[in-house]
């Protein structure tokens, strides 16, 4: 990351939370634990983790292997990972975000089957949300970034998914905003039942949705489309997304490394959507998989996209009218950027 670009106040609605772990604070709890790691040391386990070369989704998700063990079923762990993250939002200039997870990950008890091959314990998917909150909520008051959550339902996992969706609904007014749907889209499983009748029961409810998926968001009936670049190769569905003004949660160096995109960035979809004036924003999804940050994502979009300032504002402002956050809310955000873009108060939203 270069120091000598200057931050501009953004926001980010498309990033998961285990995929934005500190290296070094798995190795301190795996050492705390006593759980024994195939890396001795930050750079071994650094390498373990990540991708540098454009690779496949399945291979990315086995990273997750490498790491999730050590920190699900840890209330201390699972705090401390939502604390630091918006930490190091707030570092990157970011004074809004929506981190996403699947509590079921990061439980060990009331999941069927437990993951990562622990044994039964006593850290519910609801507890995994309290955690995560108490840490969110501890971090935004130290680091002044605003961070809400979503909760993931998992695409192999469609029993998982009226949980979630409950979830949704007791924490709404206590940092949880909206309904995902992600995990391994070569799965086909867009229609599979636990996950529509969770969609369903979210849109009764008011729980807002977005969703791992351009096919399935008309299924589901979501609001955002995390990626969705290939929804340009369906005329139609793209033509009717534009009208709807559907936002696209954009992750650029997540797109390249994970095979959703052809890897040479001047051919990406992002330039399609700049060019028709489509409703999205940049995002890192997994930074830490990825070894990156969201400024390189910037970086990358103005070099290889030729991205203007004014086009990374515009962005922004349109990230922060597509946000989950309650109506006031988002106008005190829509305000707080105006202000730090020194553009006058546009009272007309
Ligand atoms: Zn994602």
């Amino acid at each position: 990351m270069s120091t000598a670009e200057h931050l501009r106040p953004s926001v980010e609605l498309h990033v998961h939370l285990d995929g934005a772990i500190r290296i070094e604070t798995i190795m301190d709890v795996a050492k705390r634990r006593g759980i024994p790691l195939p890396a001795a040391t930050v750079s071994e386990m650094t390498q373990l983790c990540t991708l540098c070369e454009p690779s496949t989704l399945t291979n990315f998700l086995d990273k997750f292997n490498e790491f999730m063990h050590v920190i699900a079923g840890d209330r201390e762990a699972i705090k401390r990972i939502a604390y630091e993250f918006v930490e190091t939002k707030a570092k990157e200039g970011v004074v809004y975000v929506e981190v996403r997870y699947s509590p079921h990950f990061l439980a060990n008890s009331n999941v069927e089957p437990i993951p990562w091959n622990h044994k039964e314990g006593d850290v519910t998917p609801d507890d995994v949300v309290n955690l995560v909150n108490q840490g969110l909520k501890e971090g935004e008051k130290d680091f002044k970034t605003k961070a809400r959550s979503i909760l993931c339902c998992i695409r192999h996992m469609p029993n998982w998914s009226m949980d979630v969706v409950e979830l949704c609904k007791k924490y709404r007014n206590d940092g949880v905003v909206a309904i995902d749907l992600a995990g391994d889209e070569s799965l086909n499983c867009k229609a599979c039942e636990g996950h529509l009748k969770a969609y369903e029961e979210a849109l009764r409810s008011g729980i807002h949705r977005t969703v791992h998926a351009g096919e399935a968001v008309e299924v589901l009936k979501a609001e955002r489309i995390g990626h969705g670049y290939h929804t340009i190769e369906d005329p139609a569905l793209y033509k009717q997304l534009l009208e709807q003004n559907m936002h696209f949660e954009i992750c650029p160096i997540s797109s390249r490394l994970t095979g959703a995109c052809d890897p040479d960035f001047t051919k990406h979809p992002l330039i399609r959507f700049k060019e028709d004036k489509a409703n999205f924003s940049l995002n890192t999804d997994d930074p830490m998989i990825f070894n990156s940050t969201l400024n390189r994502d910037y970086q990358i979009v103005k070099k290889y996209m030729g991205f203007t300032e004014e086009e990374f504002i515009q962005l922004n402002l349109n990230a922060a009218k597509s946000c989950f956050l309650p109506e006031k809310e988002k106008k005190d955000l829509l305000n707080q950027l105006y202000e730090a873009y020194g553009m006058v108060n546009n009272t007309s939203f």
